[in-house]
This record gives C-alpha cells, sequence and structure tokens, in this order.
C-alpha cells in the first residue's frame, strides 16, 4: 500500500537533518580512515531505519518504496556508504517478505526490524558474478541439516552481519538458506571472513571474502521451506529489482551532492574578473547535470511506484539503474573538473563522490548486464506475432 504523503514527506526530512548534522561534518574523516561509523549507525537503528519497508506486524515501518528511495537518497547525499549499510539488509528483509515460510518471518523480520541483526547477501563468487548460474558453493544434506562448502567474495556487511543470505548449490538446484551468524566475530562454526577487500571509495563500510568449510546449519534455514529448494536463484534475482531501484536511489544522491557542490562552487570561484558560474562553458555543465539528475530521480521514483503497486518493474528497475548510475559518474566527473585543483584534493568531498560513483555502474548487476535485462524485456514487450 502506497504511504501517506505526509508521512513520507517527513521521514525523508528527519533523515535529511540527521545527515546534514550528524553525518556530513564527519564524512570525510570517516571515510579517509576507512572506519566503521558506529554511531551513525546507531542512531539510524533508533530512527528505525532498518526496518523501513517491514511490515507493521512484524515490528517494522511498513513504509513503501518510494519513501525508502528517499531515505537512500538523503543517506547517500551524506555518504554513499551508509546506504550500503542498509542495501543488502533490505534485501535479506525483502527476500523473507517474498519467499520466507510464516515460521521464518516471525522468527527474524522483528529483528531485523529492530536492527538486533543486520542482513548481508552472499552470491557473488571469485568465478561466479554475472553469471550467477556458475556458482559452486555446496550445500550436501545431512539428516536434518546441510553442511556448506565454498568460497564466496563481496560480501558487504558480511562480517557484521548477524544473518546471511547464502546462495549455495543443493542436488535441487541452487538454493537460498537464510543463515544466522555471530555478528564480529571472525570465525563462527565454519565460516570464516578469509579477506576483507580494499575498495577505490564505498570505504568504512567492510566488503570481505567469507570461506565456508564443512559448516552446518539446520535445514530450515531453506528460504522458502523444502518448497524452496532449487528455487533460490530466482528468489535472489527477484529480489535484485528492488537492489537495483535502490542503487538508482544511491547514484541520486551522489548525484545530488556533487551537483549542489558544483552550482555552489561555480557561484564562488572567480574567474577573469567574473564568477565562473557566468561563463558559458561552465554554464553547460551546470544545465547538463541538472537535467541528469532529474531524470535519473524520476526513473528511480518511477520504478519504485510500480513496485509498490505490485506491477512488474524489471525493466524499469534496470532503466533507472543503468541511467542513474551513469548519470552519477557524469556530475561527479563535472563536479570535480568544475572546482579545478581543489576538486581533486581530499580537502572537499568531491573526491569521494568520484570515488563512489562508479561502484553504481558495477553493483547489483553491471550495466552491460542491465542493457541486456532491459532489452530482454522490452522485445518481450513489443514481440510481434509473425
Ligand atoms: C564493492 C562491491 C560490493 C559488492 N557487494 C556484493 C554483495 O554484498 N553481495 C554479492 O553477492 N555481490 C556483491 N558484489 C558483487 C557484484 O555484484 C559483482 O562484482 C558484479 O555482479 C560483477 O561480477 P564480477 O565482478 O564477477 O564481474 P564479471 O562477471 O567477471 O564481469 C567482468 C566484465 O564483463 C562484463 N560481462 C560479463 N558478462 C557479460 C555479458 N554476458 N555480456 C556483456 N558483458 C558481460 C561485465 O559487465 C564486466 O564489465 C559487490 C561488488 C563490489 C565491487
Amino acid at each position: 500500500m502506497a504511504t501517506d504523503p505526509a508521512v513520507r514527506e517527513e521521514l525523508v526530512a528527519t533523515v535529511r537533518r540527521f545527515v546534514e548534522k550528524d553525518v556530513v561534518p564527519v564524512a570525510s574523516d570517516l571515510e579517509h580512515a576507512d572506519e566503521y561509523p558506529e554511531s551513525i549507525v546507531a542512531t539510524m537503528r533508533d530512527l528505525g531505519l532498518f526496518g523501513v519497508t517491514i511490515p507493521e506486524e512484524y515490528d517494522g515501518l511498513g513504509l513503501d518504496l518510494l519513501t525508502y528511495c528517499g531515505v537512500i537518497e538523503e543517506l547517500s547525499a551524506g555518504w554513499m556508504t551508509l546506504s550500503g549499510v542498509l542495501n543488502t539488509h533490505v534485501m535479506c528483509a525483502n527476500l523473507l517478505k517474498q519467499s520466507g515460510t510464516d515460521a521464518q518471518k516471525k522468527a527474524l523480520l522483528p529483528r531485523l526490524a529492530s536492527g538486533e541483526i543486520r542482513g548481508a547477501l552472499s552470491l557473488s563468487e571469485p568465478d561466479a558474478g554475472s553469471d550467477t548460474s556458475a556458482l559452486r558453493c555446496k550445500a550436501t544434506r545431512d539428516g536434518d541439516e546441510y553442511v556448506v562448502n565454498g568460497t564466496k567474495t563481496w560480501v558487504t556487511n558480511g562480517q557484521r552481519a548477524g544473518l546471511v543470505a547464502l546462495a549455495a548449490r543443493t542436488d535441487e538446484g541452487i538454493t537460498c538458506f537464510m543463515v544466522e551468524k555471530d555478528p564480529g566475530a571472525e570465525t563462527f562454526g565454519g565460516i570464516s571472513v578469509s579477506k576483507n577487500i580494499g575498495k577505490l571509495g564505498y570505504k568504512g563500510i567492510e566488503t570481505v571474502e567469507m570461506a565456508w568449510d564443512g559448516h552446518r546449519i539446520p535445514a530450515t534455514c531453506v528460504l522458502g521451506g523444502e518448497a524452496g529448494l532449487g528455487r533460490g536463484q530466482h528468489f535472489i534475482l527477484s529480489a535484485l529489482e528492488v537492489g537495483r531501484i535502490n542503487i538508482a536511489a544511491r547514484a541520486v544522491g551522489v548525484g545530488r551532492a556533487a551537483f549542489e557542490a558544483a552550482i555552489r562552487y561555480a557561484q564562488q570561484r572567480q574567474t577573469f574578473g567574473k564568477p565562473i558560474a557566468q561563463h558559458q562553458a561552465i554554464q553547460t555543465k551546470l544545465a547538463d547535470m541538472g537535467t541528469q539528475l532529474q531524470a535519473a530521480r524520476l526513473l528511480t521514483q518511477h520504478a519504485a511506484e510500480r513496485k509498490d503497486r505490485g506491477e512488474r518493474c524489471d525493466v524499469e528497475a534496470g532503466m533507472a539503474k543503468l541511467f542513474a548510475s551513469e548519470a552519477a559518474f557524469e556530475i561527479a566527473t563535472e563536479a570535480m573538473r568544475i572546482h579545478g585543483g581543489v576538486g581533486y584534493t581530499t580537502e572537499l568531498p568531491v573526491e569521494r563522490y568520484y570515488r563512489d560513483a562508479p561502484l553504481m555502474i558495477i553493483g547489483e548487476g553491471t550495466n552491460e548486464i542491465q542493457r541486456l535485462v532491459i532489452a530482454r524485456g522490452l522485445l518481450s514487450r513489443y514481440a510481434i506475432d509473425d
């Protein structure tokens, strides 16, 4: 059900104030130190952000995806990493909402909503990124348990997560398991964090490689129960629709921050006796950046509204993710150019926007893959009979 616009605006405005007061002043220092923002995440939990889209019957706020996009835009405009703390968590909650058994929903959703446990999504492997059907991590049935062996990579929030949505191969095909673990511990049973991956941007949040070495999990962890065996890839790929809308909203946040920094600076910086905003070459850049930003936001909102209405939105989510991520990258690059030399320094956050933006081109399915998804959807919508 669509959220009351007044409720949506109030939450988004609250998040905007929180970001201005508690995030913007410290984001650059935390990012350069690659430090996890403990106290900021604690406030996000207090604001109920870990349960934004979880239904009220499971103690969440029960708000729509459009509201969630507004929250993500605000967080990302302050520091893109904060949206990453939420994204895999929301994907886990969504997987449970869409495909979990009643018992799984009752046991896990309230704990996710409160932020008591946070979620990670573990699909990718060293040899299976775009090609998810190539994944090799194996779960072997042994009585009432499964024994998991394999290496997963690119697990964002992997170390701190208390719940991992794990894609592994069973006799029936790819199955999704909801695996609880000790958040914070480097090893838990047969699970260990084997590598912390260094990144260009998106710092302050861990993205790790995880080794599963004979780790035992109860058979009740299969998402959707016995009926979910072999259906994990389908479950996860349909949850990625929300993931892609999330990435688009993130890109809008980073693009907005870069655009606003550039248009402010262009009116302050003088060359040849006038503000650079009065040179036509700079005005052309600002016009293109503002147009790209607005188009990205509208595509994102359109995809979210379709999803909220329960309509199919694979094409729309793909278009929003594709356009918004490319736009954010271009806007961040132009913002740096408008700042001249100072844009290349660590004194201003423009260099961070430039390092954070490319992730949206790669994450949740690269833009090359996105184009394939969009084309497939368009060809099926516009199929001719003969
Ligand atoms: C910082 C970060 C965080 C991440 N977090 C997570 C996470 O939390 N959970 C998770 O499961 N994954 C995560 N990922 C993984 C991410 O989803 C993959 O990196 C992405 O899907 C691409 O896979 P790959 O890196 O193996 O690239 P590859 O699949 O090896 O692709 C390499 C290149 O080939 C192109 N390519 C591949 N196949 C085709 C094709 N058929 N046609 C045209 N071009 C093609 C790609 O677009 C790309 O340009 C994360 C990645 C990063 C960088």
